[in-house]
């Protein structure tokens, strides 16, 4: 580490509780702001299972925190999605590696462990119920963040680096977007998302335990322009996700001033497998909330030295589940420009330089894959092209990752893994130009080659 710097990071979330936990570890001295209340306090708890997918990425910056352990004996693998048509369940690998898996994760338990592990470590303090509310970088030198706490006091707080870690509606990119020359878009899907729930079962004798459907996947219920997914929870729960457009034909307001027999009616026409699982359905409905979807991107990621980080700097919609690992990676960056630069302008530009064009690049694969899912997870010539992609990756892997697998169980960044996607969509089309004979003889010697080289 160049020398130790005085940071301030503004939100506890996931990408601000483990930013701090590593460097306070690297010698920092840090605060820690967040507007809610301290999650290890019993009334923080929203009582309701809430999960995330994690992968690769995310494993390899919580094993950085030394937490992998602790938060993978708490999770669920999924190695593929299960896919409901007609009644009927198909199963479909994420890769043809049956040990590679994604895996369902507490987000609220997560949080809660970040925040201990920031907590524990000597150099961090942490305020909670302190919203930012303001940023000043005119300083270049000591640029401060101003929160307001519960009895309306607001506090000005200057530091050697300012880090916004406050969420897709980040108070310090408001900040920084009023200086100028500051790009910044934001685009809406014109679907939303309401979260329902499969209880555990009464005993725990069914083919699953107490788990009403199969675990061991991500469960996805396609209907054209909506769908219905389900991660499983440690205690035998489901949470459910429907991303039903806002208007429109099957959509959120389809069911607006349904009663609620027509909202069971609705579910069993289009949901009918999992309606029998789903007995708080109604009350789930009528209770939690629908909340809309949305990708930013900016550009730049800092002032002066103030930077952004997580779903402050990049928010995508979460088909691909990769908003968290990619802010766990951001995290990587950062505390990895800090430490290899003397110069804080140097490491932040590095620190931007490495992530920016990788967080462009899963918010445009993110968008892709709301698309595959609700549109094509159903049809059995989507199931087939990935065998094939699939396939293609065992006899010629030196030419060919499935790009699932490049996004979600390799660390290869994610603007390189889109470009090497599209070059091999490329030359398949090309070689697929060529006719049906010459691919069977290309991919026979490829096959041959790699099992002798394999011998
Ligand atoms: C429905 C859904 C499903 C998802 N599923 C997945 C998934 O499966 N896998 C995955 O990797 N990602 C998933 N994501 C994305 C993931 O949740 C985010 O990318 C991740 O939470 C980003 O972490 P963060 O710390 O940057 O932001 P957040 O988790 O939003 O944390 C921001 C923190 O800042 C605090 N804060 C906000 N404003 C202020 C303020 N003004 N002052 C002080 N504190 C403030 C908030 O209270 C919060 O604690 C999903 C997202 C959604 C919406």
């Amino acid at each position: 580490m160049s020398q130790p710097h005085d940071i301030v990071i503004a939100g506890a979330g996931l990408a601000g509780a483990m930013l701090a936990a590593e460097l306070g570890r690297a010698g920092h001295r840090v605060r820690l702001f967040e507007r809610r209340l301290d999650p290890r306090r019993a009334d923080a708890e929203s009582g309701r299972s809430i999960n995330l997918a994690i992968s690769v990425r995310g494993l390899h910056a919580l094993r950085a925190a030394g937490v992998e352990e602790t938060v993978l004996a708490e999770a669920i693998r999924m190695p593929g999605r299960m896919v409901h048509v007609e009644g009927r369940e198909i199963f479909s690998a994420y890769s043809r590696d049956p040990e590679r898996a994604i895996n369902s994760v507490s987000r609220s338990g997560l949080n809660r462990l970040l925040v201990e592990a920031a907590a524990a470590t000597p150099g961090v303090e942490i305020v909670f119920e302190a919203r930012c509310v303001d940023a000043d970088f005119t300083d270049h030198e000591r640029p401060a963040a101003v929160f307001e706490h519960p009895d309306g006091r607001r506090e000005r707080v200057e530091a050697d680096l300012v880090v916004g870690t406050d969420g897709a509606f980040s108070a310090i990119r408001a900040a920084m977007q009023r200086t100028g020359r500051f790009d910044f878009s934001q685009e809406y899907l014109a679907a939303g998302y309401k979260e329902l729930t499969i209880p555990p079962a009464d005993d725990d004798r069914g083919p699953h335990g107490r788990f009403r459907v199969d675990p061991n996947a991500l469960h996805v219920w396609p209907h054209g322009g909506s769908m219905m997914i389900a991660l499983p929870n440690i205690d035998g729960s489901f949470t459910c996700t429907l991303f039903w457009p806002f208007e429109g034909e099957h959509s959120f307001a389809t069911l607006e001033d349904a009663d609620d027999a027509g909202i069971v009616r609705f579910f069993e026409r289009h949901y009918g497998d999992a309606v029998p699982h789903m007995p708080t359905l109604v009350e789930d409905w009528r209770r939690n909330p629908t909340s809309p979807l949305v990708t930013i991107r900016c550009r730049p990621w800092h002032r002066g030295r103030a930077v952004l980080l997580g779903d402050a700097a990049h928010a995508i919609v979460p088909f691909y589940g990769q908003g968290a690992n990619a802010s766990f990676e951001d995290v990587e960056g950062l505390v990895t420009a800090l430490a290899s630069h003397d110069d804080l302008d140097d490491a932040i530009e590095a620190y931007e330089e490495d992530r920016i064009d990788n967080a462009d690049a899963i918010a445009d694969l993110a968008l892709d894959q709301f698309v595959d899912m609700r549109d094509r997870s159903g049809s059995r010539t989507q199931r087939l092209a990935k065998k094939g992609s699939q396939f293609l990756g065992a006899v010629v892997p030196f030419w060919w990752t499935p790009l699932y697998d490049m996004v979600s169980f390799t660390r290869i960044p994610y603007a390189k893994a889109l470009a090497k996607s599209r070059r091999q969509a490329a030359v398949l089309r090309r070689i697929a130009a060529l006719g049906v004979p010459v691919v069977v003889i290309l991919l026979t010697l490829a096959f041959i080659a790699t099992a002798s080289s394999e011998s």
